[in-house]
């Protein structure tokens, strides 16, 4: 099963992405994620992607439709695939659409999270995630047991996402609505768009999801 995950920032789709891998068999595919590593890595891609992330604004379409169909032709892939933060404009949409013709996939639905604009605000400012292990947690949703360390892995090297600030989140919000949204009647004309409520506990938005998914 091949399904894009569409929705603004901090909506929670790496977080279910990460919950339906196992039980769908299904490779989660994250743009920013990606764009991180390039970043961290300094390569030229990196580089070109580094002032244009940290505003908050979006990369330009060629970057991301050659790291995008790259990572689609690895052979993990061919079992399903979750894109997340890929498509973010129309024409990364319809590049998209010609890309899996060409490769010979299709999409299985586009799920749509929708989240209220202030509740994300609150939730990606409060966000961070243990860099030795990965797990996330939140100043206020989830704090670790113990402050300062890990609960996952008993590590102490905490992280933030350098672009999760309050002025950023609003760049992005706003470059989710002008850009992103679109891409909602773009896929509802293909009968594929599947809605589901982000402002619930994170339980009951994958509920939803494996209703949708089956
Ligand atoms: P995310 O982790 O999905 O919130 O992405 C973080 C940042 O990476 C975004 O704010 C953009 O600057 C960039 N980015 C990620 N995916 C895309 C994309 N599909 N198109 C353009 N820019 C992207």
């Amino acid at each position: 099963m091949n399904i894009i995950f569409l929705g603004p920032p901090g909506a929670g789709k790496g977080t279910q992405a990460k919950i339906l891998e196992d039980t769908y068999g299904m490779v989660q595919l994250s743009t920013g994620d990606m764009l991180r590593a390039e970043v961290a890595a300094g390569s030229d891609l990196g580089r070109k992607a580094k002032a244009v992330m940290e505003a908050g604004g979006l990369v330009s379409d060629d970057l991301v439709i050659g790291i995008i169909s790259g990572r689609i032709d690895q052979d993990d892939c061919k079992t399903g695939f979750m894109l997340d933060g890929f498509p973010r404009t129309v024409p990364q949409a319809e590049a998209l659409d010609r890309m899996l013709a060409q490769k010979g996939y299709a999409l299985d639905h586009v799920v749509e999270l929708q989240v209220d604009d202030e509740a994300l605000v609150r939730r990606i400012t409060g966000r961070f995630t243990c860099g030795d292990c990965g797990e996330g947690y939140h100043d206020e949703f989830k704090k670790p047991a113990k402050e300062g360390v890990c609960d996952k892995c008993g590590g102490s090297n905490f992280k933030r996402r350098a672009d999760d600030n309050e002025e950023t989140v609003r760049s992005r919000l706003a470059a989710y609505h002008a850009q992103t949204a679109p891409i909602v009647g773009h896929y509802g004309r293909q009968g594929l768009v599947r809605t589901v409520d982000g402002n619930v506990a994170i339980d009951r938005v994958t509920g939803q999801m494996t209703e949708i998914l089956g």
